[in-house]
């Protein structure tokens, strides 16, 4: 069985108070405020916050949630403001950090220590059998991977990971460089989250991406929000849900747990907001069973189609799917065969509520489906939105205003990643531009996603690991095997701002590169610069660093990846030699003139950028064009599945706290869910608990059992009886991370299971 404790002894000051009724308000600027001047000091705090999410300022990294076309001159949410000034902190980890603390000692801190030294201010370096990391110069780090990776059999014992925050310039001079290189090694962060809604939406519309606009949401007559927790994640999603509220239209939340942000958001830019009750946002909540969302849609696909034969020519579009879609008929025959029996139990919800959403879905003329994470890190999250998809296509919900898909991102830069060619399957059509533009044969061979990547380390099959941004081993799922897989590297890279997990799991050789953030100024030989980012519903515009940098030896990403390039690939008259990386680390435009060149979409790059608040990609979804195989949509049928615990059991899902980023917790409590100063703890229906016999305040180990028979442990979770669904669990990642083995990953996407994970809750021997 795999038993991993936690680096530090449990946290257990626990507290709870009741969970909250709203979201934001007063508090969330209060809060926002304390952290910001905590890190930061007043005055980049005012630098930051004044230009975070304006025209031609700093673009918040906290999530990839799109701004309004008329801007606020308060554009950002707590949790923006919160994310921006831990990055602008002033405080600085420094070479005697480094020397004081061997890194042992810095791998048995905590996840919340780390990020609180601050930022990184020279590149450093952990020599082959060294107990600590030692201060190195750029060229000699630079030379160290180069020479590593020169020396390696092949290039795809190489890998290249990079997380959201990476901006467009830089994500397309990494995937350059490494498909120069030799490989098409490119995981990303968005294997690990989003992945299961890039293939459902491609195997069905052509295109990984959603069809929405900000204005969609505000005209939508019926928002769907599922599996997905916006008062947290992506706050300012409220904004645009309470302007669907004024604007007449509905809201149904899906969501195992009642988030606050589901029921009620005060705008702390509204007065009604400030010292008003604020806007009730879910007009129904379905606290649905984790992963019960393709049941649901299901039966809500079996009523529209019998409502249609009740009233023929009333209810489907039959234009939209005679025109556009492929599959219909063995896709209806389908969904007349799902029966209540089975969507009762998938979902744990009454016939009445399902009854109730078909019947404000048969008042909507338009309408949107937003999803996240609790859709996609389910092992059958690509069904799931095959059926979402199916669900909006019987009433043409696709392409018309208000209506269509909308899978909401965390990372503030991660489908601008994609779209400039970080992804391990690349369509040959963007290698082809890429090698006509550079003079190059790229790689064909797909490469690693990231499980297979973990895989092909601990197999010995990959031995360099480069990480540009994030936090890898806390990010990926079975955490053991995932330390181990980079520990028997010969060499890992991380090119970060802060410290984190990943710079304490090292390789033989280890290398920290320290870079500009996104709130940092970037001047280059040609002067200052801008780069440029996607959000989630494909607008792409600048962002300008306003901060002194941290040190004066940080270099900007697109800076260390163009010297790597060179270092590793050499110089010539033709072909990769004559890549002009020079010239891209001098001006930025130079790179966006190619990005025009090679990537769909952005012709004019340069111009079109320039405009305040940029442009929005081109989506053929929303010009009735399908590019699938067929030309058309396609209608999936989809084989009932839910998650079945035995008895005993309970489905858990892993979530963040209000006070944390991605893998960083921020502090140790979880406001709006009424949880402090603990975050070893597992939320559980009162209702469970009694019929597991387990106190509220318990404590706990979380044993997750698999079909292989294997059991993994994550001892020492204080129990917290909560209104959550009955049959599931709810605990923090990445603490939970190690109960999800590798393989245990969604069909066809190859996401980790996060969501959907069989534990029984084990009374804690007594350490
Ligand atoms: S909603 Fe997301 S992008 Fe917007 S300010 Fe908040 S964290 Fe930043």
């Amino acid at each position: 069985m795999t038993k991993t404790g936690p680096r530090e002894d449990p946290h257990d000051d626990l507290t709870v108070t009741p969970p909250k009724r709203w979201a934001a308000g007063v508090p969330a600027v209060a809060h926002a405020m304390e952290y910001s001047l905590e890190q930061a000091g007043p005055r980049r705090t005012m630098l930051t916050l004044l230009s975070l999410n304006q025209a031609e300022g700093i673009d918040c990294p906290g999530c990839a949630w799109p701004d309004p076309k008329h801007r606020h001159k308060n554009e950002y949410c707590e949790n923006g403001a919160k994310h921006v000034n831990d990055e602008a902190t002033t405080r600085r980890v420094t070479r005697e950090l480094f020397a004081r603390h061997s890194i042992a000692e810095l791998d048995a801190k905590s996840d919340m220590w780390l990020n609180h030294q601050g930022r990184l201010t020279e590149p450093m370096v952990k020599r082959p059998g060294a107990t600590h990391y030692e201060p190195i110069g750029w060229d000699d780090a630079l030379g160290i991977v180069a020479d590593e990776l020169n020396a390696l059999a092949s290039p795809d014992e190489a890998m290249f990971y990079t997380s959201g925050r990476l901006n467009n310039e830089a994500a397309f001079l990494l995937q350059l460089f490494a498909r120069a290189y030799g490989t098409n090694n490119l995981p990303d962060c968005s294997n690990m989250c989003h992945e299961s809604s890039g293939s459902g939406l491609g195997e069905t519309l052509g295109i990984g991406k959603g069809s929405v606009s900000l204005d969609d949401i505000h005209e939508s007559d019926l928002v769907f929000v599922v599996g997905q927790n916006p008062g947290t994640n992506h706050p300012r999603m409220l904004s645009a849900l309470e302007e669907t509220k004024r604007n007449g239209g509905r809201v149904i939340a899906v969501n195992p747990l009642p988030e606050a942000g589901l029921i009620r958001f005060k705008n702390p830019q509204r007065p009604r907001g400030v010292i008003g009750r604020g806007t009730v946002i879910a007009d129904q909540f379905l606290k649905i069973r984790p992963g019960g969302d393709l049941a649901l849609f299901q039966m809500l696909n079996r009523l529209l189609l019998e409502a249609e034969d009740a009233a023929p020519g009333t209810v489907l579009d039959h234009d939209f799917i005679a025109a556009h879609t492929i599959g219909y008929d063995d896709f209806a025959a389908h969904a007349r065969t799902i029966t209540w029996e089975h969507v009762l139990e998938a979902t744990g919800l009454d016939r009445a509520e399902i009854e109730a959403v078909h019947e404000q879905v048969l008042r909507s003329r338009s309408v949107i489906v937003c999803w996240a994470m609790g859709l996609t890190q389910h092992r059958h999250g690509v069904p799931t939105i095959r059926e979402i998809v199916s669900f909006l296509m019987l009433r043409g919900n696709l392409g018309r205003p208000g209506a269509g898909v909308c899978p909401v991102r965390g990372h503030s830069n991660v489908q601008g990643d994609r779209t400039m060619g970080i992804w391990e399957r690349v369509p040959d059509r963007f290698l082809d531009a890429l090698g006509r533009e550079f003079d190059f044969e790229p790689p064909r061979r797909h490469g690693y996603d990231s499980v297979e990547g973990v895989r092909a380390m601990r197999d010995g099959r990959a031995r360099v690991f480069v990480g540009v941004a994030g936090n890898f081993v806390r990010a990926m799922s079975d955490s053991d095997v995932t330390e181990a897989a980079l520990r028997s590297c010969s060499l890992t890279v991380q090119i970060s701002t802060k410290l984190n997990r990943s710079h304490t799991v090292c390789g033989e050789t280890a290398l920290i590169l320290p870079t500009l953030g996104r709130s940092d100024r970037d001047v280059q030989a040609t002067g200052e610069q801008f780069v440029t980012v996607e959000d989630s519903m494909s607008e792409v515009h600048q962002s300008r660093g306003r901060l002194a940098p941290a040190s004066p030896h940080l270099l900007s990403e697109v800076a260390i990846i163009g010297r790597l390039a060179r270092r590793t690939l050499g110089s010539g008259a033709d072909g990769i030699g004559a890549i002009p990386w020079e010239d891209f680390e001098a001006d930025y435009g130079l790179v966006r003139d190619r990005i025009a060149r090679v990537v769909p979409g952005f012709a004019d790059f340069n111009a079109r950028v320039a405009v305040p608040g940029g442009f929005r990609l081109p989506n053929p979804v929303n010009e009735g064009v399908f590019p699938t195989p067929s030309g058309k949509a396609v209608f999936f049928r989809n084989e009932p599945t839910w998650i079945e615990p035995p008895p005993g059991h309970l489905v858990l899902q892993s979530l963040r706290s209000h006070d944390q980023w991605n893998t960083i917790p921020y502090a140790m409590n979880d406001r709006y869910r009424g949880i402090h100063d603990a975050r070893r703890i597992v939320m559980v229906n009162p209702d469970d608990l009694a019929d597991l016999g387990i106190a509220d305040r318990d404590l706990v180990d979380l044993v997750s059992v698999w079909t292989d028979g294997s059991e993994r442990r994550a001892p020492g979770f204080r129990v917290v009886a909560y209104p959550a669904a009955r049959g599931s669990a709810a605990s923090y990642y990445p603490e939970t991370n190690v109960l999800v083995p590798l393989d245990s990953v969604a069909e066809i996407s190859n996401t980790p299971t996060s969501k959907g994970v069989i534990v029984r809750l084990e009374p804690a021997p007594l350490r």
